[in-house]
């Protein structure tokens, strides 16, 4: 049973450490990916609360950009959200459909210009770029053996950042770090089969807390 992901703590724990879970779709593009009898809006938002239960366990604040698993943001909105909260990472969690298998981190690494705002910073790239190789690297020995690790690759590689310059819409209205990770392929019937599991989802979820308590380390040294 799932009562929503809570809210953060009113007294953070780790100074200015929040990080804001973004439960991909739906959004104005898209509703999510479905294959092999899996919803993918349902998968990100079952993950989304574990993880949020993991950070909780670990006294680290977050915010998250839903309230329930149907509810409709775009995407310039979960980015505020991220903004507004002074998040240290905002972590857009997401499953892909196509040929291939295993979680792969995308990030933006260049400014588009989308309703009158440019963005990201470079600043907000530098950051982005490091969280998602942070992120990456914590993973890989929590799922191995469950899921391969996909190279590291940008906004633009992403069909809408293709079209809009190279920036996923999140990105581009973020003023924090930002990155996006594909879970896993739930075309691919192993990666289904996993992800669809409890167990797959909680050591998904622990893959991610590992990787924040490892970019807790490198934000809290970079903001003092
Ligand atoms: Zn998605």
């Amino acid at each position: 049973m799932l009562a929503g992901i809570p809210r953060a703590d009113a007294q953070p724990r780790y100074g200015s450490f929040v990080v804001c879970i973004d439960p991909g779709h739906p959004s104005e593009t898209a509703r999510g990916a479905a294959a092999n009898g899996l919803s993918e809006n349902h998968l990100n938002w079952l993950v989304a609360v574990k993880l949020a239960n993991k950070l909780n366990a670990r006294g680290i604040s977050f915010v998250s950009t839903k309230k329930s698993e149907n509810q409709m943001v775009t995407n310039r909105q979960r980015a505020e959200i991220a903004n507004t909260n002074g998040a240290a990472l905002m972590i857009r969690i997401h499953c892909d459909a196509g040929g291939g298998s295993g979680f792969a981190w995308y990030y933006p690494d260049r400014s588009a210009r989308k309703q009158g705002v440019t963005g990201p910073s470079k600043q907000v790239q530098g950051w982005s770029r490091e969280a998602a190789h942070t992120l990456n690297e914590a993973m890989k020995p929590v799922l191995r053996g469950s899921l391969p690790a996909n190279p590291i690759k940008t906004d633009a590689a992403t069909g809408v950042g293709g079209k809009q310059g190279g920036v996923l819409t999140g990105s581009i209205f973020s003023k924090v770090p930002t990155a996006l990770v594909e879970m896993c392929f739930i075309t691919n019937r192993r990666d289904a089969r996993f992800i669809a599991s409890d167990a797959g989802q909680e050591k998904m979820a622990e893959a991610m807390a590992q990787g924040i308590v490892a970019w807790r380390t490198k934000w809290l040294q970079k903001t003092g």
